[in-house]
């Protein structure tokens, strides 16, 4: 009978045993699983600092310390939800057609054995692999975007795919609905005013940071939840929406962020949605300051992710 608990920290101590995330079973088998924690460690979509590459080894040590009771939103996830460390996927590190197959191909078993897949990247190309897959399954979904980037533009040095271009092709394809997707935490210096065309053209919602800043975490909550509807939603956490203050491993980072207990906050916000699966991305740990900081929110927002998941599960 396989257990899905994560391991007894008053039997084994968290800092023994190889890590696996929040201490899980390791198990590739998605068989009678609900949510495989899957790691994507895959950077070559990377146009500035790479690195995201090493994020899944280095958040699943920080994930030792990740506790099973979710009191602010009143969850056990482990209790709900049969939750298994999925392993990794062995993505290519230097042909990013032949990874998103890989990536895909991965997707594709979660799909069919009817487990979520959370994603732990690698670089925020990744979203894309997954979203097809998804897609596929379900019709277009509803999308919510932390990122202090946009991430709409077609292609760069050349190559339709890489970190900036997901939900490009998430939108062109057809795989979001683009009334249904918005995002949170853009800033920093752009190209020019014509940058939000496509957003206007399709209909997609901005959220900047100025005005989570201005409004607080409780409106902008409000906002993306009348944006995303009820029907299923695809949630991409790209770690650069914290400000490098609080998330310095990263690759593109962008001064003037959330804060971490607002990223916390904003996750635990979309309580109530369906989740058809999600994402952490762009953690660089070699980047990282003192402590793993950002790996060890990037934990964090696993486990706030996995408790969202839990309450919307029907059981
Ligand atoms: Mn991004
Ligand atoms: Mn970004």
């Amino acid at each position: 009978m396989p257990t899905f608990l994560p391991r007894d920290a008053f039997r084994s101590p968290r800092f023994a045993q190889p890590p696996t995330f929040v201490r899980l079973p390791y198990q590739v088998d998605l068989q009678g699983v609900d949510v495989g924690i899957l790691g994507v460690p895959f950077d070559a979509g990377t146009s500035y600092r790479p690195g995201a590459r090493l994020a899944p080894r280095e958040i699943r040590s920080q994930s030792s310390i990740i506790r099973t009771y979710n009191r602010p939103l009143g969850v056990a996830p482990f209790e709900r939800l049969r939750v298994v460390d999925a392993g990794d996927v062995d993505a290519s590190p230097v042909n990013l057609e032949h990874a998103h197959a890989a990536i895909g191909a991965r997707i594709a078993e979660f799909v069919s054995a009817g487990a979520l897949p959370l994603a732990v990247g690698g670089d925020h190309s990744i979203s894309l692999p997954i979203l097809r897959e998804l897609a596929r399954a379900t019709g277009p979904l509803g999308l919510v975007q932390f990122d202090s980037h946009i991430d709409t533009w077609d292609e760069d040095f050349g190559s339709k795919l890489f970190h900036g271009s997901p939900f490009y092709y998430a939108v062109t394809e057809g795989l979001v609905d683009p009334r249904r997707f918005v995002q949170v935490g853009i800033r920093g210096p752009m190209y020019g005013p014509g940058d939000f065309a496509f957003h206007e053209e399709h209909g997609i919602t901005v959220i900047g940071i100025d005005e989570v800043h201005r409004l607080g975490v409780e409106a902008v909550v409000g906002r993306v939840r009348s944006v995303l509807g009820d029907a299923p939603v695809y949630v991409s956490f790209d770690i650069d929406a914290v400000d490098p203050a609080f998330a310095p491993g990263t690759g593109t980072p962008e001064v003037g962020g959330l804060t971490s207990y607002q990223a916390l906050q904003l996750v635990r916000g979309l309580a109530g949605s369906r989740l058809a699966g999600c994402d952490v991305v762009e953690v660089s740990p070699p980047f990282d300051g003192p402590g793993h900081i950002t790996s060890l929110l990037a934990a964090n927002l696993v486990f706030e992710l996995l408790s969202v998941i839990a309450l919307g599960h029907a059981g």
